[in-house]
């Protein structure tokens, strides 16, 4: 395999040239050299099992050959042009993402990031409905461009600089911890979209979290929102799926308002989830305009936002120009990414490998008692670590660490996420097999067990 430089070398550049913003995870930083399918290999020829795709956005494969060579021949003809002059891999894949969109969600606009996309998202909501509050959950993640840190309101990845402003974070309706979902009910069916079942029906969460929705209307601007932004599940929240229903409901709400309601699909996106090819298709919605990004270019650098006729209509005045969206080298790629999720039935194996992991991770919970929540959708899982069942008390960051790096020594990569960095992350490559969920789920019986021995 190709290896690079040494070590050394990398980190002496690093502590020199690098900002010292840029953090790279694990105690040892661990140096990536080459990437096939789901497999990874550092500079010293060691191979790992990636359950991590960089952040949820190797969507079908790292340098998968059906996207690897028609991306070469686009090298070769053109990879530049701006959208002032017509490049047809854009306008190709205009068409067919449109295509896999339910309702009159019919026209793109491409970008160069998730932040670009919901950057954009923002602008359409609040020109088409003149009004200006947004309402995003707590915990959620939507961008890192000031106008998005607004948006996202997990702390870890907010800083002290003018965020964009006139944004409401909405209590977040989590049925494991959430301030009124958690505590007193049980355990939601697994894989499925998590209901808030208590055990004695006196269960009133929903309704709490759909009274505090409304009352952020009330103490709005002019008693408006122009947006409601929600993820399918929560990516970098840790894997947080909302009660079963009640997006529909917070849906029909802003819409009641004269709102238009965003779904982010830049992790739940391009069948993800395994049951559709879009997240918030399981809650039964169709949105006003859905972002993505990430999972769309299987790590090329892209985003979109796919909007109605109608709510486009309300800024066709402006122009919008941004060099590098919707290039051809971009677009080949994400054509071809399209075409590699139907071929290979990645949706379907998201599914069907999605189903059989939770069920294995969920004898860990049994085993475990720190194991606290395993939950999730298709391979979107997450597996959340507490002092104990109890109190479900978030497991501390150095022993998540600890136990994500001893994870990867065993070669597998796992990420970490939730408002108390407590929840691993396993969302890998979609072209994982049953022998590499077997792999995976037996080294993090380990990496925990071997941690319990030893405290
Ligand atoms: N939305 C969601 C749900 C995300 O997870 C992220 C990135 N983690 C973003 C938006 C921002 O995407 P990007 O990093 O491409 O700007």
């Amino acid at each position: 395999p190709y290896r690079g430089p040494t070590y050394e070398k990398i980190m002496k550049i690093r502590s020199k040239h690098v900002s010292p913003t840029v953090k790279p995870t694990f105690n040892k930083p661990l140096i990536l050299s080459e990437g096939k399918m789901q497999w990874l290999w550092d500079n010293e020829g060691k191979r790992y099992l990636d359950l991590f795709a960089g952040i949820v956005t190797v969507s079908v494969g790292h340098c998968h050959s059906k996207v690897v060579e028609p991306l070469k021949q686009q090298l070769d003809y053109l990879w530049h042009t701006t959208q002032l002059y017509v490049n047809y891999p854009m306008y190709e894949y205009a068409e067919k993402l449109t295509a896999k969109m339910p309702g009159n969600l019919k026209v793109c606009f491409f970008t160069n990031s998730g932040s670009e996309a919901n950057d954009l998202a923002m602008v359409l909501a609040r020109e088409y409905t003149k009004a200006f509050d947004i309402i995003s959950f707590r915990n959620c993640f939507h961008g890192s461009s000031p106008y998005t840190a607004g948006l996202t309101a997990h702390g870890s990845w907010k800083n002290a600089y003018a965020n964009g402003f006139g944004i409401h974070h909405a209590m977040n309706p989590d049925p494991y911890q959430g301030i009124w979902g958690g505590s007193n009910c049980r355990d939601s069916l697994v894989q499925t979209d998590r209901t808030c079942s208590c055990a004695d029906d006196q269960c009133q969460a929903e309704d709490k979290y759909l009274e505090q929705l409304q009352e952020i209307f009330d103490n709005s601007i002019g008693k408006r929102v122009a947006g409601f932004f929600a993820e399918a599940i929560q990516g970098v929240g840790g894997v947080v799926q909302y009660p079963k229903n009640f997006l529909a409901k917070a849906y029909e709400m802003v819409r009641s308002r004269g709102g238009l309601c965003i779904a982010d699909e830049v992790q739940t996106g391009f069948g993800r989830t395994g049951t559709h090819m879009w997240g918030f298709e399981s809650h039964g919605v169709i949105p006003d305009i859905v972002t993505m990004a990430k999972g769309i270019g299987n790590g090329f650098p892209m985003g979109a936002v796919v909007t109605t006729p109608e709510v486009v209509n309300a800024i066709a005045d402006v122009s919008l120009l941004n060099t590098f969206a919707g290039n051809p080298m971009a677009t080949t790629v994400a054509n071809k990414v399209l075409d590699v999720i139907e071929e290979e039935k990645t949706q379907e194996r998201s599914l069907e490998i999605g189903n059989y992991m939770i069920k294995e991770l969920v004898k860990l919970r049994d085993e475990f008692e720190i194991v606290g929540d395993v939950r999730g959708k298709g391979l979107m899982l997450g597996v959340e670590m507490v002092e104990n069942k109890e109190t479900r008390r978030p497991l501390n960051p150095q022993s998540m660490g600890e136990i994500r790096d001893a994870i990867k020594d065993l070669g597998v990569i796992i990420g970490i996420g939730g408002l108390r960095s407590n929840t691993f992350r396993i969302k890998p490559p979609m072209c994982i097999t049953k022998e590499d969920a077997n792999f995976a789920v037996a080294v993090v019986r380990k990496a925990i067990g071997d941690f319990l021995r030893k405290q």
